[in-house]
């Protein structure tokens, strides 16, 4: 019984721990998803002068589009 030793390793996609914000219905670049005014901070990134913990003051959220 013999193991083959040629297959090319699985192409894993990074994943960065943290990419994900509060606000976002999912990681960014999901398809079928796209980026939205955070309705937090109305897209200004900053609430009372601190960075909105919504879109960790990007002032953008990644929500999903459309919908069936
Ligand atoms: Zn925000």
């Amino acid at each position: 019984m013999t193991v083959p030793s040629s297959s090319p390793p699985e192409a894993e996609l990074p994943q960065e721990p943290g990419g994900q914000k509060p606000g976002d219905d999912a990681p960014a670049g999901t398809p079928g998803t796209g980026d939205d005014i955070c309705p937090d901070c109305q897209g200004s990134g900053q609430i009372n002068e601190k960075p909105c913990e919504t879109c960790k003051g990007t002032g953008v959220v990644t929500k999903g589009i459309g919908g069936a």
